[in-house]
């Protein structure tokens, strides 16, 4: 039986989730029948998955990690460069130190929140300094910003080898025309890492109901097999702001996910990347 399932609580056939108590402690009670029928899934069937999250740091990956933490769960972060790149912010935004200034002291609550991250066993990688397509930069460009993700994320960066996601998955994607970008991963000593399943979390037209939720459950149930799937704990665009649906209802969809997943750290998909 999952946590937090009260088996004597009725189906609400408005949606998934048949009690939400607190928004703190967050226990959802699934009727895992029900989300079996509803997804089309095969009985009796679990699929390994591993959750990771793109675009942060952000003040929100906080939720993210009280969730994980409770639930026993392993994920791998994808950290945007600049965004830990206190220094910098330091230099251009606030060269009196972090008095009065708020972004470089939102700078320091993101390394604070890697930190955490990293101690509470997750896996960080980077996604790239700068939120871009690589394969469109000039490839002077691009290499640039790919040794300046790695000067920046090496403090945080926790596995051998270092592990990185390109934004958009451009440079993986279309890596037979655009070999450079992978190759200069390479030369920096990271290795890429895609992901299996997307929950498309960063569409605004997701964000409501259970789209989000569907989209992941979907995906496992009629491909019968998990994987590596992409969520966004921060916003490419804002440097302290997350994905404020997903950060919100991860807590409500962990309890629909456990109905046919079983929850692995990156190791059991990747057992030769280590952490460090
Ligand atoms: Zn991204």
């Amino acid at each position: 039986m999952q946590k937090g399932v009260n088996p004597d609580m009725k189906w609400n056939l408005s949606g998934l989730l048949v009690g939400l108590f607190a928004v703190n402690t967050a226990y959802a009670a699934v009727d895992c029948a029900q989300v079996r029928a509803r997804y089309q899934c095969m009985a009796s069937e679990y699929y390994p998955l591993h959750l990771s999250f793109d675009d942060g740091p952000a003040l929100q990956t906080s939720d993210v990690l009280n969730v994980l933490k409770r639930e026993k769960i392993s994920a791998t972060f994808f950290v945007i460069g600049e965004k830990i790149d206190c220094e910098k912010i330091q230099q251009t935004q606030c060269t009196q130190g972090e008095t009065n200034c708020q972004a470089l002291k939102e700078c320091h609550d993101r390394e604070q929140i890697m930190q955490r991250a990293a101690r509470e066993g997750h896996t960080i990688g980077s996604h790239g300094y700068y939120h871009v397509r690589h394969s469109e930069l000039d490839p002077n460009t691009m290499r640039q910003y790919v040794k300046m993700a790695m000067d920046v994320s090496e403090p945080f960066l926790n596995t051998n080898p270092p592990l990185f996601r390109l934004p958009y998955g451009d440079g993986w994607f279309n890596r037979d025309k655009q070999p450079q970008v992978l190759n200069a991963l390479r030369d920096y000593g990271f290795q890429h890492l895609a992901w299996e399943m997307s929950s498309f979390d960063w569409d605004e037209k997701n964000q409501a109901g259970d789209k989000i939720i569907s989209n992941v459950m979907e995906q496992m149930c009629s491909r019968r097999k998990g994987g590596t799937v992409l969520f966004h704990d921060g916003m490419d665009k804002s440097m302290h702001q997350g994905r404020v649906f997903t950060t919100q209802h991860l807590a409500e969809w962990i309890p629909i996910m456990r109905c046919v997943a079983d929850f692995k750290p990156l190791s059991h998909f990747e057992p030769e990347i280590r952490k460090r």
